[in-house]
């Protein structure tokens, strides 16, 4: 496939008038060809009117029309995993076989939520049956399902090169629901979002869907992603990164005359408590654990722990002695752009530099120009500092994790009610410790989306009862995911049909099924 560093728009390709920028080797700093020239307001606007053109079709295609849609990109995706895998290491740095890995996952994705539309999983239809005998007012026929919001705007993950990127689980959760995409790529990765974006292209021609269904515009996101955000024909956003860009877009997008939903899913730390019943026990093991899931991907996940909560005592000294050889030892990463490594490197530097907090290992790292590397980072503290400063919980992007050390059980507490929204936390117990430290799971799960025993949160599972979300600052919304089938409901709004003849209603409603759908018929599930 010839690369030309051309924006999609619908099943064109343009070149548009914006100025010129070229891939980086975050290994070596070298440039990779060709330059991807950034769109402007115009590509914008006809991106945007495209996609709400082809929003009057796609969104009345049924469930399994858009499976198909889905499977085809999975499979083209497949079919060109050589040459997707290849640039995408070069670009990011991420291993060969990370990224073979994470493209299985992408097309699983796809897939998976290409059967949670075609089931009618997402459509979630719901009868109840009029009754015109009910006193004193009679009950009239309801039916309901959700349908799609309309165009949405993907804003693509760094360090999902794949999975949450041009054909990432935005994507496909938007699609899944009916709604066209227009994509605003990563400059982490202009290449690897090329390929991707022009197998879309071909899977929605192939598939014969309206042009407007998939559009990719290169450029800042300042400008042109703003420009999407603020656009009155699209009707809602996913963006996965940084607090500040998350907010920025949930900014813009409210300022709107007409305000949009904006899926952000933005810094985490993870915390993760240690009670000190396992910690006697198993200290060592505790520490070879955690150290895997903190330096897993050079720490460069959404989910990476970065907060641990011991109990002080002779299990706790012997697990930060362990985590301490174990992170000094670690060989240093490339992580996915210069920009991100300078930024990791500036915040283990304003840790190292924090009152009350002692930086116990700092792994060795090529620092020299060109070389995108972070090395290991290890802090600790104590209850009390930690608690007098808010800034401790800051997301250090890569890996780096801080140790606080709790005289009591009320300062774990106290500590743990401090937490800002979190995408996970973690507890670590024996089993006959749970009881004892109810208080604990219950305020955590007011912090957190999904709550993990025994495990390290590192590893999210695409699965329907995945929770990849929590309350603000690690997503805009709480009450959504952006990971497993849950993920499509984000897209989709509920709406009513009242005493409609059966031949008016969408399929999905109609008295004889035709779809077969799982329904809530007068509040009982009917299985088809
Ligand atoms: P980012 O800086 O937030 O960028 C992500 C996307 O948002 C890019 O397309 C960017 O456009 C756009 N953007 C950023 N700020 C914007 C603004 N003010 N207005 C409009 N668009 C904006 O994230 P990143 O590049 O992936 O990494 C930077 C930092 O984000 C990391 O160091 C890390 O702290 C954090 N991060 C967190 C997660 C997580 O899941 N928790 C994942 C990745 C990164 P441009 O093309 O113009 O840059």
């Amino acid at each position: 496939m010839k690369l030309e560093g051309l924006s999609i728009l619908g099943q064109a390709r343009v070149k548009p008038a914006g100025k010129p920028n070229a891939a980086i080797n975050p290994a070596t700093g070298a440039v990779i060809g060709p330059d991807y020239f950034w769109s402007t307001t115009a590509d914008v606007d006809a991106a945007a009117e495209l996609a709400a053109e082809a929003f009057v079709e796609f969104s009345r295609w049924h469930g399994k029309r858009r499976e198909g849609f889905l499977k085809r990109i999975a499979e083209l995706l497949e079919a060109n995993a050589a040459a997707i895998v290849e640039r995408a290491n070069q670009e990011t740095g991420l291993p060969v076989a990370r990224m073979q890995g994470e493209l299985a996952r992408t097309c699983f994705q796809m897939r998976q939520y290409g059967e949670a539309a075609a089931s009618g999983l997402c459509a979630g239809a719901r009868i109840d049956h009029a009754d015109p005998n009910r006193k004193p007012l009679p009950k009239p026929d309801l039916r309901s399902m959700m349908l799609p919001l309309g165009p949405v705007v993907v804003f693509s993950a760094s360090n999902f090169p794949l999975a949450y990127s041009v054909a990432g689980g935005d994507t496909a959760s938007a699609f899944a629901a009916g709604c066209p995409v227009i994509v605003k790529p990563h400059q982490g990765h202009l290449g690897t979002s090329e390929i991707i974006g022009l197998l879309v292209q071909q899977a929605a021609r192939e598939c014969q869907a309206p042009a407007g269904i998939f559009s990719m515009l290169y450029g800042a996101g300042r400008d042109v992603g703003i420009a999407l955000v603020k656009h009155p024909l699209v009707k809602a956003v996913g963006f996965t990164g940084s607090r500040s860009g998350g907010r920025a877009l949930m900014d813009a997008a409210a300022s709107r005359p007409e305000p949009i939903p904006v899926y952000a899913e933005m810094g985490s730390i993870n915390p993760v408590f240690f009670l000190s019943g396992v910690m006697n026990q198993k200290p060592e093991e505790l520490a070879a654990g955690l150290h895997g899931s903190v330096t897993l991907g050079v720490g460069q996940f959404c989910t990476n722990p970065g907060l641990i909560f011991v109990e002080r005592g002779s299990g706790a000294k012997v697990f930060l002695q362990k985590l301490e050889s174990l992170i000094a030892a670690t060989a240093p990463g490339t992580m996915l752009t210069a920009d991100l490594c300078a930024a990791y490197r500036a915040g283990v530097e304003k840790f190292s530099q924090a009152s009350g907090v002692k930086r116990l290992a700092l792994a060795s790292a090529d620092l020299g120009p060109g070389k995108a590397q972070g090395g290991a980072a290890l802090f600790a503290t104590d209850a009390e500092t930690f608690l007098k400063n808010h800034h401790l919980m800051d997301e250090v992007f890569g890996p780096s994790t801080l140790v606080v050390q709790c005289s009591s059980r009320e300062q774990i507490l106290e500590a743990a009610k401090r937490l800002e929204g979190q995408l996970t936390a973690t507890l670590h117990g024996l089993p006959e410790e749970l009881d004892a430290n109810r208080e604990l799971l219950e305020i955590l799960a007011t912090k957190a989306g999904r709550l993990v025993f025994n495990g390290f949160p590192t590893g999210v599972e695409v699965a329907h009862a995945m929770t990849h979300g929590g309350p603000y600052p690690a997503t805009s919304d709480g009450r959504s995911t952006s990971v497993g089938t849950r993920a499509v409901d984000r897209f989709l709004r509920p709406v009513s049909y009242q005493n409609f003849p059966d031949a008016a209603l969408p399929d999905e409603l109609k008295d004889s099924n035709p779809l077969k759908l799982a329904r809530l018929l007068n509040g009982k599930l009917i299985l088809p």
